[in-house]
């Protein structure tokens, strides 16, 4: 549908999205806080008033994009009443850098600052500079606008916010501040809606879920502790027709009655995400993950035996500080030990403000970082294929989320262990969980025919 062209009175918001799921859940945060302004969603920059662009500063790249996409829709800010917002993960140098390219910044846990923000910059007035993190802010008692899936059929609810771990290369610490849980009421009424709606999926957001922790008062003064464990038994349990799924998990954090809970309940998805970042015990030390690599390989084992089925992925960074070849064939000799279903995989890149960047020595030379990674990527692929082919001759429960990129006569979606499969169409819908025999593989994809 063609948007409305705006007329001089109306005000409407653009959210340029940079980063992370929990990014992409906060950018809905903010459209509901900008509804309730009177601003309307623009779904075209050039016809917004208000350009907000939602940052990440995990790696070097994301905040050179961020700049990249500031300059070039520079030419929109000289125009009288468009004002320009960073939201969202921004390192203190990053800062300093877009100072003059912006009107204001909010950090992730002040966004409902907003109408006060608008009310100033239309009445002239300059924003004054505040970058205190509230370590009290969930945002539960507000909905999300959920604009960014069109197909209305799985979105993000974030449980937690922040993370305490301070893993040496990280800056979600000084950009998210503390952890922070949601009451589980407030994440079990909001799953109710979504359900209502029709929402067929929901992931359950936070840097580090795993440490979710509610601490309920009861009436003898002793306290309930609600853990990540009883939060997905709870949601899983009053909404058995509802998929879950959640990220990010943290091995440190990872307990075994977590992976009771997946085993038990057929409506939470069996995909685990485990960053691990390396496989050598000298650089987790370095990086500060609390866990050795036999702890991890001991946790991986756990997975595999209370749930057979289940997928495992994982994050893994080569060339952080100190690293040499011994640990980087650590980093290969576990993944041939896990042989991971897919992963996500970068070389360090130094962030200002981390303890990394101040304190250990980015002495990896970029030639190196790229070969090691090259040569991680390369076996992922291998492991991926491998994994991949078990499902062959399988029957694979799938929910419908798309047309396939490869054809518009194919449908893609996703079996419970967050692979993708695609299908001939028959005649289904979007949002419909099918039941898909699979007859050939790609290290990417599952493909089929629905029985
Ligand atoms: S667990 Fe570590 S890597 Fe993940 S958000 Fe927290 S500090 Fe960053």
């Amino acid at each position: 549908m063609e948007e409305k062209k705006k007329n001089k009175s109306e005000n409407f918001f653009y959210i340029e999205n940079f980063g992370c799921q929990m990014n992409l859940s906060d950018s809905e945060i903010v459209a509901s806080i900008l509804l309730k302004c009177g601003y309307q969603l623009s779904q075209k920059v050039e016809n917004a008033n208000l350009i907000l662009f939602n940052s990440c500063s995990i790696r070097k790249k994301a905040e050179i994009s961020l700049k990249k996409k500031i300059d070039e829709l520079e030419y929109l800010r000289k125009k009288n009443g468009i004002f320009f917002g960073i939201i969202g993960c921004i390192s203190k140098s990053n800062r300093e850098l877009l100072d003059k390219k912006i009107d204001f910044f909010l950090n992730p846990n002040a966004y409902k600052k907003i109408p006060y923000i608008i009310r100033s910059l239309n009445q002239g007035e300059l924003i004054k500079k505040n970058n205190i993190l509230s370590q009290k802010e969930t945002y539960e008692d507000i909905l999300p606008f959920r604009f960014l899936n069109q197909e209305k059929i799985k979105t993000f609810l974030s449980i937690t916010r922040g993370c305490n771990n301070m893993c040496t290369f990280c800056i979600v610490p000084f950009t998210r501040g503390r952890e922070i849980s949601r009451s589980p009421n407030s994440i079990l009424h909001e799953c109710h809606l979504l359900y209502k709606e029709g929402y067929k999926e929901i992931t359950l957001l936070g840097q580090n879920v795993d440490s979710y922790k509610w601490i309920e008062p009861n009436s003898n003064h002793k306290k309930k502790i609600i853990d990540f464990s009883n939060l997905l038994r709870i949601i899983a349990e009053n909404l058995p027709f509802m998929r879950i799924r959640f990220s990010t998990s943290n091995p440190h954090d990872m307990s075994e009655q977590v992976l009771k809970v997946i085993a038990q309940n057929k409506n939470i998805c069996k995909h685990i995400h485990l960053p691990v970042q390396s496989g050598s015990n000298k650089i987790l030390k370095l990086m500060n993950r609390k866990y050795t690599r036999e702890e991890y390989l001991f946790l991986i084992e756990k997975i595999k035996s209370i749930i057979p089925e289940c997928s495992i992925s994982h994050d893994i960074m080569t060339g952080f500080c100190n690293e040499n070849e011994k640990d980087h064939l650590d980093t290969i000799d576990l993944m041939n030990q896990v042989k991971y279903n897919y992963g996500y995989m970068f070389s360090y890149s130094p962030r200002p403000g981390t303890y990394a960047y101040r304190n250990l020595k980015n002495n990896v030379p970029d030639h190196i970082k790229k070969r090691r990674l090259e040569e991680i990527i390369s076996l992922q692929r291998k492991h991926s294929l491998f994994r991949m082919k078990e499902y062959l001759g399988k029957l694979q429960e799938v929910l419908i989320e798309r047309i396939s990129k490869k054809s518009d006569q194919y449908w893609y979606g996703k079996n419970s262990q967050n692979l993708g499969v695609v299908f001939p169409k028959k005649n289904f819908k979007v949002g419909d969980i099918v039941h898909v025999k699979i007859k050939t593989v790609t290290s990417a994809t599952l493909i089929g025919n629905i029985v």
